[in-house]
Parts: structure tokens; sequence; C-alpha cells
């Protein structure tokens, strides 16, 4: 894990957050800076830098990710209403953490790509 990792900081609980879910391998809290009612952020225990280094080694992860994605939904109530997964890639996603992370954002309508 590199000592740098935001993400790798949250996961070991040295940086406060908001736990959303908690599972062996996959962690999920609550995005400082929402951009919807609901926008949580599901991450890997284990430090992936980000989408373009999965391997297919990662399989078991990736799917533990979108189960968690699919828990989370139907407890905060958006299950039927809703809501988009995201996961940024590079400086014109703008992505900012290079911890592999997926937004799962919902609770009103998003219009269109983005999130909203
Ligand atoms: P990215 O732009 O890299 O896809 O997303 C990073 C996300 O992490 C942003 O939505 C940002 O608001 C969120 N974020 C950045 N720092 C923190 C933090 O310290 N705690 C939490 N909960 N979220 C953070
Ligand atoms: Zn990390």
């Amino acid at each position: 894990m590199p000592d740098d990792c935001l993400f790798c900081k949250i996961v070991a609980g040295e940086i406060p957050s908001t736990p959303v879910l908690d599972r062996e391998n996959v962690y999920a809290f609550r995005d400082v800076a929402p951009a919807a009612p609901v926008h949580v952020l599901v991450v890997p225990k284990r430090h992936i830098g980000d989408v373009r280094d999965l391997q297919a080694a990662d399989g078991d992860v990736l799917i533990e990710m979108f189960q968690a994605a699919n828990e989370i939904a139907a407890s905060e109530g958006i299950a039927e209403t809703g809501y988009r997964v995201i996961f940024n890639v590079g400086r014109d996603a703008g992505q900012t953490v290079f911890h592999l992370h997926m937004h799962l954002v919902g609770g009103k309508p998003l219009g269109g790509v983005g999130p909203g």
C-alpha cells in the first residue's frame, strides 16, 4: 500500500469516513462532497491504482464491489428509482484519487452522461 494513498488511509481508519457498508474485501463510505442525495464511494480494501491497473485476478473483488453497490442501492432506497455507477479514469475524467473506486450516485434525476 502506498503510504500517501488517501483511500488506503480511509480503509485503515487513519482518516475518518462515514461508513455505509463494510465487507471482507470491500469498504463503502459517503463522498465528502456529494454530487447527489446519495453519493457513496465503493473501494477495494487492497490497494489497486485504477481501472487501468486491473488484472484478471482482480475479478473477484470487482464482483464484490458491484454486489456492494446493489446492496447499498437497496438500503439507500434507490434500487427502483435508479442510479449511476461511475469509474473516473485519468485526467479528462477528473480523477483525483488513484485508488480504485466506484461512485454510486442517485436519489435524483441525473440527466445526461455524468455524475449529475
Ligand atoms: P475521483 O474524482 O477521483 O473519481 O473521485 C474522488 C472522490 O473522492 C471525489 O468525489 C471526492 O469528493 C472524494 N473525496 C476526496 N477526499 C475525500 C475524503 O477525505 N473523504 C471522503 N469521504 N471523500 C473524499
Ligand atoms: Zn490505496
